[in-house]
């Protein structure tokens, strides 16, 4: 073992290898030292466990890997073949050239965010957005923040904390990525008050259940799953009259929060969120980044006297959007102001895609991959906590492993290929078989996946 330690090289000699010295071209001397220490100190290490010293070359590559890695993003632009069109993991909705243009504006100079050019004193960041909210949604005022999440707990924290917060068991749920009903009404200090069965709620459940400690009536649209069979929710029109009645006011956690009408493109019904103002949701509270195909935002519309609590309770500060996500929502709800977010918003562009568009590119894609590759039919589905169960008839390019010996699926070695390519290209693995959907890449990115396609199956 003391031999082993010996052959390890000094500090100085392994910055004197070519590899580690190259390093110092576009890295600071600074951090190739600390690195090339780490990477001996790791080696000291192995070596006292039992292992053998590692070759000069590989304490040179270590160090050169280890310091490229630091430097360079990890973030990357992917492309998305799965045909989940708001997919969480990929970060929802690719955005409108007009929002992209917004955001590069607002980031590079200063801009009026809260200052009022009239008077020239302190303006608020949320009129940008108020007018053109209320004029989309039907609601009196309007407020943005963080993300839904931030919003739903700001609603619940300023108007029902130490009050108690009446929910359908059925909607007592997990959204998914920790977004849990229960959980979120713990962290806001209000109590939940769960009412009905899993699968049935009425409206005399609610009434029964209000005390004079009820400060709310709460809606959580189950976005991403579906109750079939005997099942019965109460609507929101119902319930906002049960709220009238007893002076309580209806949330309204709508999810995706949807402009467009759904099933005008073959899809099930999703809620819109003028439907959820007109049936009286005192406030109503969506997403920026689903189906309204912007940036990440929580926006929340409604009554202005409600509205105006919660822009003034402390944490409102805390959850508050940044100037970039205000100019991207802002042009993203310019479309659909111009009537045009079918045409514009990229998450409806790929909803509206024409099925012969889609079958066209996938034959285009199979072409340069021979033998190996065929166009079948398929589903693509709207993802991201929306339309569950509801899926859109698109054309996939299917590629079949061979039958798999020992080890990975040919299928999934063929995916991993493709995932860890540049730019990484993200497909679904069904049935042994590798498939790409063209609905939700981008068409001028179309040489690029065949390009991958084709490297990985060389
Ligand atoms: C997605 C979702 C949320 C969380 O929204 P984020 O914008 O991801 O914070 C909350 N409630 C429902 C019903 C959702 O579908």
């Amino acid at each position: 073992m003391k031999s082993e330690f010996r052959r390890l090289p000094s500090v100085d000699k392994l910055l004197s290898d070519d590899r580690v010295r190259e390093l110092e071209a576009s890295h600071s001397r600074e951090l190739v030292v600390e690195v090339a220490r780490q990477v001996l100190e790791e080696s000291r290490q192995s070596i006292s466990r039992g292992d053998p010293a590692p070759s000069a070359e590989a304490l040179a590559a270590a160090v050169a890997d280890r310091v490229r890695a630091l430097a360079e993003p990890s973030l990357l632009p992917v492309i998305n073949a799965t045909g989940v069109i708001i997919h969480t993991n990929l970060g929802r909705a690719p955005l409108s050239w007009e929002a992209i243009a917004a955001m590069e504006q607002a980031s590079f100079g200063y801009s009026n965010l809260e200052l009022d050019l009239g008077t020239g004193g302190r303006g608020h960041r949320d009129v940008h957005l108020g007018p053109i909210l209320c004029r989309l949604t039907g609601a009196e005022d309007a407020m943005v923040v963080n993300n839904n999440a931030s919003a739903v707990l700001l609603a619940l924290i300023a108007l029902c904390k130490r009050k108690e917060v009446i929910v359908s068991r059925g909607q007592a749920v997990e959204i998914g990525g920790g977004f849990r009903v229960p959980d979120v009404m713990k962290q806001s200090g209000a109590k939940l008050v769960e009412v009905g069965t899993t699968n049935c709620t009425y409206v005399t459940d609610y009434e029964q259940a209000i005390t004079p400690h009820t400060a709310a009536l709460l809606r959580v649209h189950s976005s991403n799953f579906k109750v079939v069979g005997f099942a019965q929710e109460v609507d929101i029109s119902d319930l906002a009259e049960l709220g009238r009645k007893k002076g309580l006011p209806v949330l309204d956690d709508l999810g995706s929060g949807c402009l467009l009408d759904t099933a005008g493109f073959g899809l099930a019904p999703e809620p819109t969120v003028p439907d959820s103002v007109a049936a009286g949701a005192a406030l109503s509270m969506f997403s920026g980044d689903k189906l309204l195909g912007g940036p990440q935002a929580g926006i929340i519309v409604g009554r202005a006297e409600l509205v105006a609590r919660l822009r003034k309770h402390p944490l409102a500060r805390a959850v508050r959007i940044d100037k970039t996500r205000l100019a991207g929502l802002a042009a993203t709800l310019g479309h659909y102001l111009k009537g045009e977010a079918e045409q514009k918003v990229p998450v409806w562009q790929m909803i509206a895609m024409p099925l012969d568009d889609i079958e066209r590119r996938a034959r285009e894609w199979a072409r340069h991959l021979g033998e190996a590759a065929a166009v079948t039919d398929g589903e693509s589905v709207v993802g991201g906590g929306s339309l569950p169960g509801s899926g859109l008839p698109t054309k996939l390019v299917v590629i079949k492993g061979a039958p798999g010996a020992k080890g990975p699926s040919p299928a999934q070695r063929l995916a991993r290929k493709l995932r860890e390519g540049r730019p990484p290209v993200l497909a679904r693995i069904e049935a042994n078989a590798v498939l790409l959907d063209p609905r939700t890449v981008r068409p001028e990115d179309d040489p690029v996946v065949i390009r991958a396609l084709q490297d990985a199956l060389a």
